[in-house]
């Protein structure tokens, strides 16, 4: 049902202008575009962790951040809660702003340095007026300081980002998304910033406040092994385009895009006796440049699948099977005569 998702992106598009010098402008040469993000639908169900993986430069966090209106769409629509966001306004923008929340990569950028704990915790409170004597706002903060493990409250109220580890960092910047109940919050790698000891922890935090407080994420990153850890659905990124979706046990057992399949073949292998497994695919090259988007598929300069269709026309995203979505040519039944020419 429409209801049970919190937000749906429907066609949504987000090209940058490509910055003209006085000759291009002189000799009337076309404006160039990066697709950061192209023609992209998804729906995220309420209180799912929706995992959207790629590589660097892909438009992920451009996509996040359409999400939260932080950038204005090119084309397409997001509705939050049923809502069109593109004309959310006013006293509804504001509210919009306080229930979809982000967490950035980096803890010790995000807060500022002169702020002690209890000023970064308390200015949304202010900002958006919530809790009307300072008695009401401390017992908000205190609650959020301790859904985040940072206790007791007392012993950090008081101290500056420079006098907290990067881990309790981390802690205080998801505790400033707390204290204004959000409904929905974009975690932008979250996690890659922190040492390896301290990335379990948070995912767990993160995990065990979506079950308390019923809390949407969208979780960016670029590292598959953790997303099927946290991940209801996961949503694969290639090039401002998503290629694959489905339910995350789906994806990681049973990839279908090849781009997928590589992804999954570049995660580490623990088991050292399983050094010597099966490959499902090898892409070559490096990703190219989405100032120039190769034709077609765009996978297909690096894909070893590649045939004649590829570099023509971009293959339509498809429901495969119950729930699994995917662009590719090698799932569409009648493309498969093409390929045998
Ligand atoms: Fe590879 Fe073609 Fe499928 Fe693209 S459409 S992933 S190039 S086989």
């Amino acid at each position: 049902m429409q209801d049970d998702y919190l937000i749906v992106a429907e066609n949504v598009s987000k090209w940058f202008p490509i910055r003209r010098d006085l000759s291009d402008i002189v000799l009337r040469r076309p404006i160039h575009y990066v697709k950061a993000v192209d023609n992209v639908s998804l729906k995220i169900k309420r209180g799912e962790i929706f995992v959207l993986v790629g590589e660097s430069g892909c438009g992920k966090t451009t996509l996040g951040k359409l999400l939260l209106k932080a950038y204005e769409l090119d084309a397409g629509k997001i509705t939050f809660e049923g809502n069109d966001i593109s004309v959310v306004k006013g006293k509804k923008l504001k509210e919009f702003r306080r229930v979809a929340q982000v967490i950035f990569q980096d803890p010790y950028a995000s807060l500022d340095p002169r702020f002690t704990a209890w000023d970064v915790l308390n200015e949304p409170l202010h900002i958006h007026n919530v809790g009307s004597t300072k008695e009401e706002r401390q017992e908000i903060i205190f609650r959020a300081m301790e859904d985040v493990k940072l206790i007791p409250p007392e012993d950090f109220l008081e101290r500056f980002p420079h006098m907290l580890s990067g881990g309790q960092r981390q802690r205080l910047a998801m505790a400033r998304t707390l204290v204004l109940e959000p409904k929905f919050i974009v975690a932008d790698e979250p996690v890659s910033m922190l040492d390896l000891s301290i990335r379990a922890e948070i995912l767990e935090l993160m995990f065990s406040l979506k079950h308390r407080r019923n809390i949407t994420y969208l979780y960016i990153t670029h590292d598959l092994s953790t997303a099927r850890y946290v991940g209801d659905t996961i949503g694969i990124m290639y090039l401002g385009k998503i290629v694959e979706m489905g339910r995350a046990s789906d994806v990681i057992e049973n990839p279908l895009h090849p781009y997928t399949q590589a992804l999954l073949d570049a995660v580490p292998e623990p088991d050292p006796s399983n050094r010597f497994k099966e490959r499902h695919v090898r892409i070559t090259g490096e990703i190219p440049s989405p100032a120039n988007i190769p034709s077609g598929c765009s996978l297909h300069p690096r894909c070893p699948y590649a045939f004649t269709l590829c570099p023509v026309k971009y293959p339509e995203m498809k429901q495969i099977s119950n729930g699994r979505l995917a662009s590719c040519y090698l799932y569409e039944p009648t493309v498969s005569d093409v390929k045998a020419d």
